[in-house]
């Protein structure tokens, strides 16, 4: 096929709904053949009915799960580690089992897929590339977002290890960390109006995000156009963090 992504396979996680969804159809309208790894069988099966993709029905958050999903899926050209969850408490509300729940999704898992793919990589030559998708949450004290915040803040670190270790092989890893995008997520975080109007004051260009605008941000990182792009922590966020 013609495209950008021709010939390239792409693994883009939590690939049901949302920012991942978007991400599958921009790919693959672009040439990618793309696997798609998400958790409801549903919503896997109507994306390849949708856009042609390989899919994976997997649970994240089991750490061997993980790593076998990404045994499977090899070999591939590219990452996007994209699948999250989010579980809103106050600090002094948050429990330990929602800390290991969201680390185990949001965090371990993006390692536990990224070292399988990076390993073939470096057996292979491969100079692949890799997107994780963080939030502004890792750089703002976001409310009742503590272990979410932490949560993407150790994706971030690890994207800066990642680049750190792997750029030597030719490999790039980045991080797009955006604001609240209208997905199901966001639905859930931010249907208080109350609380989407004192965010919305917050960013300059006073909006959330469309996912469109997220995944053309990760299709940008995952393409040669950013081939000097590495270890950045890239917020897509209408000018949230610098106001
Ligand atoms: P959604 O909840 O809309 O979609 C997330 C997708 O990931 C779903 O398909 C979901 O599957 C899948 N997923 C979640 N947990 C697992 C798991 N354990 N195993 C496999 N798949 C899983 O989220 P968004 O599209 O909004 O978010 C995508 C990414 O963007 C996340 O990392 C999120 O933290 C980040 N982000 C989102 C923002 C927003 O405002 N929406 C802002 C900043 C960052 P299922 O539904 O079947 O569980």
């Amino acid at each position: 096929g013609a495209g950008r992504f021709a010939g390239r396979r792409i693994l883009v996680t939590g690939a049901g709904k949302g920012i991942g969804r978007v991400a599958v159809a921009m790919l693959a309208a672009e040439g990618a053949e793309v696997i798609a790894a998400s958790r409801a069988p549903d919503d896997l099966a109507s994306l390849a009915a949708e856009t042609g993709c390989r899919i994976h029905a997997v649970d994240l958050a089991d750490a061997a799960a993980a790593a076998a999903m990404a045994e499977a899926a090899l070999p591939v050209d590219a990452l996007v580690n994209n699948a999250g969850i989010a579980e809103l408490a106050p600090f002094v509300d948050t429990t330990a089992e929602m800390f290991d729940r969201i680390m185990a999704v949001n965090a371990r898992a993006p390692m536990l897929v990224a070292q399988v793919v990076a390993r073939d990589w470096i057996r292979r030559g491969v100079k692949g590339t890799i997107v994780n998708v963080s939030s502004i949450a890792s750089l703002w004290g976001t409310p009742d977002h503590a272990a979410y915040g932490a949560s993407k803040a150790a994706l971030d670190s690890l994207t800066m290890t990642m680049a750190q270790e792997l750029g030597p092989f030719g490999i790039r890893t980045n991080s797009v960390n955006p604001v609240v995008t209208l997905t199901p997520m966001a639905e859930r975080a931010w249907s208080d109006p109350a609380k989407a109007g004192s965010m919305l004051a917050r960013i300059p260009l006073r909006r959330f995000a469309q996912p469109e605008e997220v995944a053309s941000v990760i299709a940008f990182l995952l393409s040669d156009a950013a081939s000097m792009v590495n270890g950045a922590i890239l917020p897509v966020d209408g000018g949230f963090t610098v106001a």
